[in-house]
Parts: C-alpha cells; sequence; structure tokens
C-alpha cells in the first residue's frame, strides 16, 4: 500500500467534501493526517468532469451551493485562496408553470414575494422572519445538541420550519404559485411532502436563497475539493488515491480512523471492532429513493417558455404542489413517476469556462426507488419540453446515470441515494445513530452525510465528527 508511514494521528477513509474537511479539522489541530480515497479523483460527490463531449464540463455529482457557500466552516477557510470561486446567478431559482408564467426567487424577499400575488404578504412575513432569526441559529448548527446561545429564537424556529410541506402549503399559503414554490424547494429532502420534516429543508433553502444565494463553482464543481486538498496540503496533510479500504486492518495505525462512508460501508469495513448492538443500530438505519441523473451538451441556451427562467440557476420542474407532491410519494412507493419532479441547473448561462463558446450544458435529476435501474431520459425531457418546447433540438450529447449506477460509481450513493440516508424526522437529527459521530469502538468515527448536519456539501459533518475526535483522544 502507498503509504509514506506507518502510522499517522487521524486516517480519513473518503475524500468527499466531508472527509476533507475532518482532515483539514485534525491538521488545523496540528495532528499528522492521512485520507485514503478509493477512486481515482478525490472529491466524492463534488466531482466534475467531461461527461459528453471534449469541452464541456460537468458536475458529476452536485452542481448547485447553497449548503456550500453557507457553510460556517467553509467561510472560515482560505478556499478562495486555492482556486474557489462561487459564480451567483441572477437569481437563485426558477419555477415556471404551465400558464406560461415562472415564480422566480430572487435574492430579495421583496421582489420575490411580489411575484406572489395574494401570497405576498404571507411571503414577507414568513421568510422575513426566518431570515432574520437565521444568523442567531448558525452557532446551534457547529454545536448541535448543546443548548442553544439563543434558545428562544430556536425553539420559534423549530416549530415554524419542522412540519410537513403541506401542513405549511395549507396554513401559510393560499395561491397556487406559493405552494407550487414550496413544494419543489421542500422536494430536496427526498421525503413525501406530506411528512415531517419536508418543509424544514425547503424554507431552509429559501433561507439561503435570500441571505446567501444558490451559487456554482467556477469551472466546476471539482474546484471545491481541489481547495480543500490544497488547503489540507499547506497544512502538512497528505492523500492517497486509487485505493479503496475493503478493511479496517488495511491500514496504518491511527489514532482516530474518520470514515467518510454510510453505516453500510462501515459494516464492511469495520464490522468487526464494533460491538454486536452498535452493529444491529446500523443495519437497520433506512436508505431513501435514488435518482436518475442526466447531463446534456447544448447547442445554445434552454429555449424557456417563461423567459425571465435565463435568469436563475436552478430550475424546478413540476408545476402544481399536487404534481410535485405525487411525484414525491411515487418513489417511497416504488414506482417511477410518469411526471416526475426535476431539478435542473444551467451553469453555462453564468460561467462561460465550462463549455465552447456559444454553446451550453445542463444538469438535471429525478427521485426514483432505492436501486432503480430504470432510464428516466424520456420523462425528465418530457418535463423539460413541458416549460421549454424546442430543448430536445438542442441535444448535441446526453450522459445518463441511473441509480443502480451512481453506487457502483461512488459506493457512498447506496442504491442512489444521495442523501446518505433517508432523512425522515427519526434520522434527521439523531443519525445515523444517538451516537452521532461516535461508534462504539474508541478510535472510529463516521464523518460523512448519515451524520449532523446531513446531506449536502458543506463539510460540517466532517468537521464536527473530527472535533469530536479531538476532544475524546488528544
Ligand atoms: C446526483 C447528485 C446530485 C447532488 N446535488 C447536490 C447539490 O446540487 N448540492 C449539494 O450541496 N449537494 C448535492 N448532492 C449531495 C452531495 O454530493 C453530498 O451530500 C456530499 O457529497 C456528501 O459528502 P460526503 O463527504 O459525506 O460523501 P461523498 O461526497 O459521497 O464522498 C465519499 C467519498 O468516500 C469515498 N469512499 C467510499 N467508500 C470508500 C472506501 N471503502 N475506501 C476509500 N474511499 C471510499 C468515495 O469514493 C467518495 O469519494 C448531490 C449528490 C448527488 C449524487
Amino acid at each position: 500500500m502507498p503509504f509514506s508511514r506507518q502510522e499517522y494521528d487521524a486516517i480519513v477513509i473518503g475524500s468527499g467534501p466531508n472527509g476533507l474537511s475532518a482532515a483539514i479539522t485534525m491538521a488545523e489541530a496540528r495532528r499528522s493526517v492521512l485520507v485514503i480515497e478509493g477512486y481515482e479523483m478525490i472529491g466524492g460527490g463534488a466531482r466534475s468532469a467531461e461527461l459528453t463531449l471534449p469541452g464541456f464540463v460537468h458536475d458529476v455529482c452536485s452542481s448547485v451551493y447553497p449548503m456550500g457557500v453557507w457553510s460556517p466552516f467553509f467561510r472560515r477557510l482560505p478556499l478562495a485562496h486555492y482556486g474557489l470561486e462561487w459564480v451567483h446567478p441572477s437569481a437563485p431559482l426558477a419555477h415556471p408553470l404551465d400558464d406560461g408564467s415562472a415564480v422566480i426567487v430572487d435574492r430579495s424577499i421583496e421582489v420575490t414575494a411580489q411575484n406572489l400575488g395574494e401570497d405576498a404578504d404571507r411571503y414577507r412575513r414568513l421568510m422575513g422572519s426566518l431570515t432574520s432569526a437565521w444568523p442567531k441559529l448558525e452557532s446551534s448548527v457547529q454545536s448541535p445538541f448543546s443548548i442553544p446561545a439563543h434558545p428562544f429564537a430556536a425553539a420559534r424556529f423549530g416549530l415554524t420550519v419542522l412540519r410537513s410541506a403541506s401542513s405549511v402549503a395549507k396554513h401559510d399559503f393560499r395561491s397556487e404559485r406559493a405552494r407550487a414554490l414550496l413544494a419543489g424547494l421542500a422536494a430536496h429532502a427526498v421525503l413525501p411532502l406530506e411528512r415531517i420534516p419536508s418543509a424544514a429543508f425547503g424554507l431552509v433553502l429559501g433561507i439561503i436563497a435570500h441571505t446567501q444565494g444558490w451559487p456554482f463553482a467556477r469551472s466546476g464543481s471539482q474546484n471545491i475539493p481541489n481547495a480543500l486538498a490544497r488547503h489540507l496540503a499547506s497544512l502538512g496533510g497528505e492523500i492517497v488515491t486509487d485505493t479503496p479500504v475493503e478493511s479496517i486492518e488495511q491500514i496504518p495505525r491511527a489514532r482516530a480512523v474518520l470514515c467518510d462512508v454510510t453505516p453500510r460501508q462501515l459494516l464492511k469495513i469495520a464490522g468487526s471492532r464494533l460491538s454486536a448492538s452498535f452493529r444491529r443500530t446500523l443495519d437497520r438505519y433506512r436508505y431513501g429513493p435514488g435518482v436518475c441523473k442526466l447531463d446534456w451538451a447544448l447547442n445554445g441556451p434552454i429555449p424557456w417558455k417563461a423567459a425571465e427562467c435565463a435568469r436563475a440557476g436552478t430550475v424546478h420542474l413540476g408545476g402544481t404542489f399536487e404534481e410535485i407532491a405525487a411525484s414525491e410519494r411515487d418513489c417511497w412507493q416504488g414506482k417511477h413517476s410518469e411526471r416526475p419532479f426535476v431539478l435542473l441547473s444551467q451553469p453555462t448561462l453564468f460561467d462561460t469556462t465550462r463549455a465552447p463558446a456559444g454553446k451550453h450544458t445542463a444538469w438535471a435529476y429525478c427521485h426514483v426507488p432505492n436501486g432503480s435501474t430504470v432510464d428516466m431520459t424520456d420523462a425528465i425531457e418530457k418535463q423539460i419540453e413541458r416549460f421549454a418546447p424546442g430543448f430536445r433540438s438542442l441535444i448535441l450529447k446526453r450522459s445518463v446515470r441511473v441509480a443502480a449506477s451512481l453506487e457502483t460509481y461512488n459506493p457512498n450513493l447506496i442504491g442512489g441515494d444521495i442523501g446518505g440516508g433517508a432523512a425522515d424526522l427519526e434520522q434527521f437529527l439523531l443519525r445515523p445513530t444517538r451516537r452521532l459521530y461516535r461508534t462504539s469502538a474508541k478510535g472510529i468515527y463516521l464523518c460523512s452525510s448519515s451524520t449532523p448536519p446531513g446531506p449536502g456539501v458543506h463539510g460540517l459533518c466532517g468537521h464536527l465528527a473530527a472535533r469530536s475526535a479531538l476532544k475524546d483522544l488528544f
């Protein structure tokens, strides 16, 4: 094995955003650290590659980074110095409707509210109060399960957001436009919209749209792990790639082993070191639906019926609240929706470095049952054509990844689940077990998105896991 030393203070298995963040936290505390990555490139869910034609850079997994630009951990790292530049579209989000109009989420709450007709005041009040409470709650995210610095603000915020999207749609809004917007935001939870806490995901993404934006990484998502890795190298950390860890016994000795993997892989890699009862608890951990992911090289920009959709980096395609809710229910019931809710991003409208002059890329996925091998190209492209007639005629080449193949690409994507496990009420905060980052074995930690605060590229799971290890062991 290509390791330069026999022993490290810490070893991180996996170089996703959380693995690299765990390693940086260890290195910042002057601990020797090695990251071991199974794939030929670092980055996990934040890699980019020429998936279609030469000169077209596509984000293989994640593409839009509300949690990345918000992350209090990323914000304090010198990532800009190491080549990461956030590119902000003119508006974070568009949600086209069948009448040919679109709801645009602008950075300004006021401008967004003006889009929402009779719900303008309700939107102003709801998002106004949540965005003003938000800064007070950031410290709680960095110290989950400690007493919040602002307990009343935290309680009020929790009561507002810890609901189902259908409850918020029913009680807080009247118009189809506002309800549709909420459905698209909440569908990022990959939960039926009738289930708690689907609204929390939607409302937090809405808050960040207004406070920090939903940017891309200039020239491709790969620049996020690349910047993290360069910072890690400056602190003396090491990385080896192309070295899948089959068993914890094959790696050099270390006081702390931080695993950027999901519970199912932890059982394979380190099961023999875990107690029987902890193994049983991990075994019960549940994964959610998968995704079918498409990328296109395009001969021109997407011809949206509602021209203002071209202002947005991300576009939600699914029309009404009811249609999106049906699509999200379907994938939990083992069905492939005929009209799936599609999340689409169009980075080249704002970043010309990703495609040859005048050409464009688009990125999209829809939710499907876990482990699905169904190619959803036709259903996804029909949804785009519905709001952008002529889209198909622009396609130069497409790349398709069905849910099952995503796991082959990155073993953390179990059955194509992009969230590291279902984020339902039970697994939302206490993930994957009540021990959070800790396991039953001294010195072995989980640091992936299967731990709080969960999915997304923000590095906080890794940072918080490493802080636990530093506290326990060093
Ligand atoms: C299609 C798709 C779209 C997404 N869209 C977004 C988005 O737009 N915005 C956003 O914020 N998030 C998005 N996400 C989610 C985001 O990518 C993840 O939440 C994030 O990458 C989790 O980071 P992580 O470090 O926990 O795990 P990962 O990024 O999955 O990294 C885990 C790493 O560990 C390695 N590994 C696993 N097992 C082993 C082993 N045994 N030995 C060695 N190495 C191993 C893997 O190869 C991988 O590099 C998306 C994900 C997918 C798949």
